[in-house]
């Protein structure tokens, strides 16, 4: 079930909730049963300080103004490269 908003012409906008697709594009409004015309909204993200929204908002904004790192995160412990101790690897070419 999705929320939809109606506006009613006389009063403030009603929601009803209705499944997708499904919804009626004219509601009789509760108040005065005018009919009133489903309005376009911006959904409802209600979660917006959620890891998920905060996820999808930084890889938007990272699509056109990628973060610049200048450092190691800090905090996090230094990469050690593991060598090996064979001494035949020694002959190897290095890149
Ligand atoms: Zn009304």
């Amino acid at each position: 079930m999705t929320i939809y908003e109606y506006r009613c012409p006389d009063d403030p906008p009603f929601e009803a909730s209705h499944r997708i697709g499904e919804a009626p594009d004219s509601l009789a409004c509760p108040s005065c049963g005018k009919p009133s015309g489903r309005m376009i909204s911006a959904p409802h993200l209600s979660k917006s300080g959620s890891p998920a929204f905060r996820l999808i908002d930084s890889t938007h904004r990272s699509a056109s103004e990628p973060e610049i790192v200048n450092s190691q995160i800090p905090g996090t412990p230094r990469r050690v490269q593991s060598y090996s101790s064979n001494p035949l690897h020694r002959k190897l070419p290095r890149p």
